[in-house]
Formats: C-alpha cells, structure tokens, sequence
C-alpha cells in the first residue's frame, strides 16, 4: 500500500429511508445499524434535483451537482436537441470522480456498482459499474482483466452481479406470491456476491476507499413500499402479504448482516459511512402531465399516441424509446422530455425545434406555463399538485441539455409521458418514489457518537470521504466537511482544509461502450417496471 492511512468504507444503500429503516432498527430486525448510529452520527441527507438516482450517485462521487457533472437523468438527448434518448455513460460526466482524484493523492480505491461509470475510466484501484449486463460487464471494469481476478474467489457467482434485465421485466409484470419471494431472495443473494467481491479485494489487494453500492432497497422499495412503512402496514395486512412482509423483514436482516461484514473490513481505526442516493416514499396517485399540456393548448398527440386506457398500463417500449413519434411536433410547444425527470423542454423554433415558439416569446411562455401548473390542484383533495418548479437557471445553471422546467410533484411521484382523459387517476395499488431525504450516518476514529446533525446535503458526502483519507478538499467542491460530526479534538488535530481545484473534464474512456439497441430496450422496460413509465 502506497500510503498507510486507515481504511474508509462507503456502503451505498440506494433508495434507503428513515421511514423504513427506524422502524425496523426499532423491531431489532436490523441490531447492526441500530448499533452503528448509536455509536456515530446520523442525519438526513438531502439529494438532488431531481432525486433520481445517476445524479445523485453522481454527485456523491464527484463532490459536485447536477449542473456541473452534466449528469442529469438516466436519459440523455440521442443528439443535441433531439427527442430521441440514449443511456447516460461516463463519456457526459464533465467532472472528475473521487477515484481518480484519490488516485493523483496517492489513494487507491475500490467502487463498486456505481451507475455511469461505464465505459471505464482508469483509476489506482478497481472499478465495476452498475446498471451494465452481463454481455458488457466484462470489459465494463476496470482493470481491464478484473474478471478474470474475481473468477477465481471460491463460490462466487460472478454473473449475477451483472443487471439482469430480463428477469426484472418479468418478475414486475405482475408480482405474486412465488414471484415476489424470488425476487427479494434474488436481490439478497445479490447483494451478498457484492460484498464477496469486496471480501475478496480487501484481502488481495487493500485498497485506501472502498465504496459499494447495493440496490435492493430501491428495487424493493418501488414494489413493496406498503408493506415495509408501518403508516401504511399498521393499518392490517391480507395474509399474503403478510407472508411477503416477513421475507422482505429477512432480507433487511440479511442486509443488516453485510453491513456489518463491511464495517468490520474497514477495521476499528478506519472510518465508514452509509449514504443513500434519495429516500423513498408513498405514492398513491398517477400524473398525466403531457395530457396537463394538451389540455393547456402546449401539445399535440400524433396519431400514433398510446392512451393509458389503450394500452391497459402497457407501453410499447417501442414508443418510449421512440417518444418523438408520439407527438405531433408542428403544434407542441411544450412537453415531457423523459418519462424519469419531471423535466418539461418547451420548443423554441431555431434552437432545438424546427417549429415552437419564437426566442422572444420564451420568458413569457415560460413564466406562463409555469403559473398555470402552480395552481393546478387535486381533484380529490384540493391541495396544490406541482409543490415545486424550478427553471433550467435555477436548478441546472442554465445548462442547454437540462429540462426548460423541473417539477416537484405533492406526493414526490414522476409523471406519466402517457395520454389520458384524466390528469390525476389513482394507482391500482400504492408504490413507492423517490423522495428528496435520503440518509447519512457515520462512524470512526474522528466520529461524534450517538449525535444527530441537523440535515446535511448529498453535496457533502465526497469532502467527508477525502476528510476521513486525511486529504484536503478541492476548491471547486460545492459542499463541505459537516464539521459538526467530528471529535473536537479531532478537528483540532486535523482542521478541513481546501485545496486545489479536480481537473474537470475525464475524457480517459478511449475504449467505447456503447450500448446496444437490445441493452437500451431491456433497460426501458426495468424502468417502466420500477414505476417511471406507468
Ligand atoms: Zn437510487
């Protein structure tokens, strides 16, 4: 090891909640966690906008936001300006990562199932991302023979750390009872091959950060939430259900054992973190908005639309990924532009669209739209539907790409791309989003214990990560170190500092990855299944 300080792990827990996770601390199913934040700090940590997964993970490995690292759904424009979408990859990441930050300090690293770190970028240490499949994940890592390396750990189920896309689909087209125990059960083992990878690596070759991601509590969270919140549970459960709540209570039990064999691997002078990318939530209604801006007079359907009742919740992925054909383009002026983003982009003639409206009307229509979806209300409860707008100035930058409008939704939910007679129907069955407060707890060396911080921003999470690793924080870092979590002595001994500025821009990733056409129609139907395209 090129350098001797103290390990620091970072167990990524995507989607985790403290609406889920207290109570299930609180009923000992989880002893671990409920051990780790006595013994640290703990906080709500509050994600991006919006709080979809690749951007925050984005911004927690690159200490930057969504308008600086150019990461902003899981879609991007096929070409500027177009309606057609592609995967992000690490070829728009306009940041540089921590790992390769650590690496210029002398740091090795280890991340492990991060999205949008595919194709790889070189690093002192070992990269497997996330969201790729089997067919590509082999050279997805970095280094380039890293399978090869993993191969060889006993009982290892290599393949399955890959995203199978196939099974997803079809475990979400309808979930009962012998289907719902094999999907968590798939999802524990799961995450069980992870933290083997990650066994394996601290023993063969130690690194200084090491940083995994498990997902199945997003995964689950999106299909189970009613059975895992007790506002919701507490209020009488069918005996099926019951049946799936305990398998589910088992796999937390399981997770909480992998957090751990984690923590134990940082050793007792190393610090470690548990950060998620968003929190999650309740959602019982769906949002029609394409169908809002028809009705405003902003958007036309083609003939080719889908109606929602046509197409009995099922959309030809065909259509979604080809959503330009949905609309009639000489008389839309504003729509969707992704079924994952709440982002509207409003057609401005001469800049991304042969037809819409005129540059100089653009404040105005803007300003418009914006008003008119603020006073949209409920039908069934009256209350305030948008909750939350912001313009591409205000939440991006400016940024070209970014949507011209971010909605925050009152229940948090994403919208529906769909047509529909009505804009707000309730779900057949409530589901759960992605809410802005995810979590942060922290324990080590230079660790408060038992204290809760006021809420901290994901922002902070890459300074607190290079604080741990004795290293200052780059000048261009948006966030800080939460000074409050740290002994005083501590502080004392070692204050935060600043440093110079990353380098910006990685370009590194010569070896192109491209998805495929069959890759990109596998991922729209998992999304679709976890609750962005119904
Ligand atoms: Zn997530």
């Amino acid at each position: 090891m090129a350098n001797q300080t103290p390990a620091t792990m970072v167990i990524g827990l995507d989607g985790a909640t403290y609406s889920i996770l207290d109570p299930l601390m609180e009923s000992g199913h989880m002893p671990y966690l409920r051990q780790f934040s006595a013994e640290g700090v703990r906080a709500e940590l509050e994600s991006t906008i919006p709080p979809i997964t690749p951007p925050a993970w984005t911004t927690i490995m690159t200490g930057r936001s969504p308008a600086n690292h150019g990461i902003l759904d899981f879609f991007r424009p096929e070409a500027p300006g177009s309606q057609f979408l592609r995967f992000v990859s690490t070829k728009q990441l306009q940041c540089e990562t921590i790992w390769s930050y650590l690496t210029r300090r002398q740091r090795t690293a280890a991340c492990l199932n991060f999205p949008v770190m595919s194709p790889p970028i070189p690093i002192s240490g070992y990269s497997i991302p996330g969201f790729v499949t089997w067919r590509h994940l082999r050279h997805a890592c970095y280094p380039r023979d890293l399978m090869d390396t993993l191969k060889t750990i006993p009982g290892f189920d290599l393949k399955i750390i890959a995203h199978d896309f196939g099974l997803e689909e079809k475990v979400l087209a309808g979930c009962a009872f012998e289907e719902a125990e094999s999907w968590i059960n798939y999802h524990t083992y799961k995450d069980q091959q992870w933290v083997k990878v990650l066994e394996f690596l601290s023993g063969y070759d130690p690194c200084h950060v090491n940083a995994l991601v498990l997902d199945s509590i997003d995964r689950l969270q999106h299909v189970f939430y009613r059975l895992l919140d007790p506002a919701f549970y507490g209020k009488g459960l069918s005996e099926a259900d019951k049946q799936i709540q305990s398998i589910l209570f088992t796999h937390y039990r399981a997770l909480d054992n992998m957090i751990a064999r984690l923590a134990e691997i940082a050793g007792p002078e190393g610090h470690v973190f548990i950060v998620s990318d968003h929190g999650f939530g309740p959602s019982q209604y769906c949002f029609y908005l394409n169908s809002l801006l028809e009705q405003l007079g902003y958007l036309s359907w083609s003939d080719r639309a889908i109606s929602e009742s046509e197409s009995a919740g099922d959309v030809s992925m065909e259509a979604v990924k080809n959503h330009g054909h949905l609309l009639d383009w000489q008389h839309t002026i504003a729509y969707v532009n992704t079924p994952s983003s709440n982002g509207i982009t409003i057609n401005v003639r001469g800049k991304n669209s042969r037809y819409g409206i005129l540059p100089e009307e653009y404040d105005r229509v803007r300003n418009q739209l914006r008003d008119q979806l603020m006073a949209l209300k409920h039908p069934d409860t009256g209350q305030q539907v948008v909750t939350g707008i912001w313009t591409r100035e205000e939440a991006f930058g400016g940024l070209e790409a970014a949507p011209d409008l971010t909605l925050r939704l009152w229940d948090n939910g994403l919208v529906s791309t769909l047509k529909s007679d009505e804009i707000i129907k309730p779900r057949r069955e409530c589901a759960g989003v992605h809410y802005p407060d995810g979590v942060f707890m922290a324990r080590g060396p230079a660790i408060r214990s038992g204290v809760r911080l006021d809420p901290l921003n994901i922002l902070d999470v890459a300074p607190s990560i290079l604080y741990a690793q004795g290293l200052a924080i780059p000048e261009d870092y948006e966030g800080g170190v939460p000074e409050e979590m740290i002994e005083p002595e501590a502080l004392a001994a070692n204050p935060v500092l600043r440093g110079t500025a990353t380098q910006g821009a990685q370009k590194q990733a010569a070896d192109a990855l491209e998805m495929d056409e069959a890759d990109m129609e596998l991922i729209m139907k998992r999304l679709k299944g976890l609750g962005y395209m119904s």
